[in-house]
């Protein structure tokens, strides 16, 4: 399949690399890392990295402006549904070629390289620049690294295989680079952050069955002078709290007009639950858009109940092991 997709790159001049809507480092960062190693392998051919960027995360590189799009490829990076694309004009692409690590939603491209056990985009990237022999550098190798390390949360979930620490290792010291400066990019906040973070740890509420929910209201967003999505991009410290299986960020964005989710999960299945509240993504990590807190409280039941079917199922089996 990589050479499949190196041949149909080699046939385009234009080359437009998208990712998803509510840009996240191993989004952006894969695109980056793919436009940039193209370029050095193809300086003739005109290759952009599109979407709306954000200054969160403006230190880990810089996006493309759209400009004169003729005849060109669409390499959709991270995605899995159109209507996630962030990048209006995906429809004109004379061929669309996707690369995710999402569960499959829909067909969207005429190529498409899946793979939902790795634990991020930048993963299968890092394995196709090694084996196609594409270029790459230590700007390269560092942004491939923000990606892989901040979806797999430094390397704390399951999807981390020997192959992970392997890819890690031949980039490192193939093309070396400072991890601390990663880290800098990736986790320094502001301290009006760590205060919000104050807030939701100590309003953290707690259902029967273990899901963890704080609900951020607008007003509780300008008394801590944050946006909107400071609540949610906070949603991975809370991974080791004993008596959460489900944890959920539920934040109001004014500007929207709807109440912003991110969900994670350490067993109980939820992207199902996300889905039917328009979101989606992981097994365990999680997003969706609703529309009033209302929404947001049958959201939260129905998490609830999968937590209660989880445990149960747990019993069972222990109680078989027996
Ligand atoms: P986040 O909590 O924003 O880090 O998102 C976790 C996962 O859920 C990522 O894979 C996102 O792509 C996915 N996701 C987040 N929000 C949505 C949404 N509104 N619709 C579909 N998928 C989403």
């Amino acid at each position: 399949m990589y050479r499949q997709i190196l041949k149909e790159i080699k046939k385009y001049d234009t080359i437009v690399i998208a990712r998803h809507i509510g840009v996240d480092p191993d989004a952006l960062c894969s695109q980056l890392a793919l436009r940039d190693s193209l370029r050095l392998r193809f300086p003739n051919k005109k290759i952009l990295a599109v979407g709306n960027g954000s200054a969160k995360f403006s230190s880990l590189g810089n996006l493309d402006k759209i400009e004169n799009l003729e005849n060109f490829l669409l390499i959709l990076l991270d995605t899995p549904d159109k209507k996630r694309i962030d990048f209006a004009g995906w429809g004109q692409a004379k061929m669309i070629i996707k690369i995710d690590h999402h569960p499959f939603i829909e067909k969207i491209g005429e190529l498409e390289y899946i793979d939902d056990h790795k634990c991020s985009t930048c993963e299968i990237l890092m394995d196709l620049i090694k084996k196609m022999h594409l270029p790459c550098n230590s700007q390269i190798s560092r942004t491939l690294y923000a990606g892989l390390v901040s979806d797999s949360n430094r390397f704390l979930f399951d999807t981390i295989t020997p192959q992970t620490f392997e890819l890690v290792t031949y980039y490192l010291k193939n093309y070396p680079f400072t991890l601390s400066e990663v880290y800098k990019n990736l986790y320094m906040r502001p301290i009006k952050e760590v205060r919000l973070q104050g807030f939701i740890e100590e309003n953290l509420n707690l259902t029967e069955n273990g899901v963890a929910y704080i609900k951020i209201t607008n007003e509780d967003l300008v008394r801590f002078h944050a946006d909107s999505a400071s609540g949610g991009n906070m949603i991975n410290d809370f991974n080791f709290i004993e008596e959460a299986l489900i944890w959920v960020i539920i934040t109001e964005d004014i500007k929207n007009s709807n109440i912003r989710i991110n969900i994670r999960s350490r067993g109980p299945v939820i992207n199902h639950v996300a889905e039917k509240y328009h979101g989606g993504g992981h097994m365990f990590a999680s997003g969706a858009r609703v529309s009033c807190f209302e929404e947001a409280e049958l959201l939260l039941k129905d998490l609830d109940a999968v937590a209660e079917e989880y445990i149960k199922v747990c019993e069972e089996n222990e109680n078989k092991n027996e």
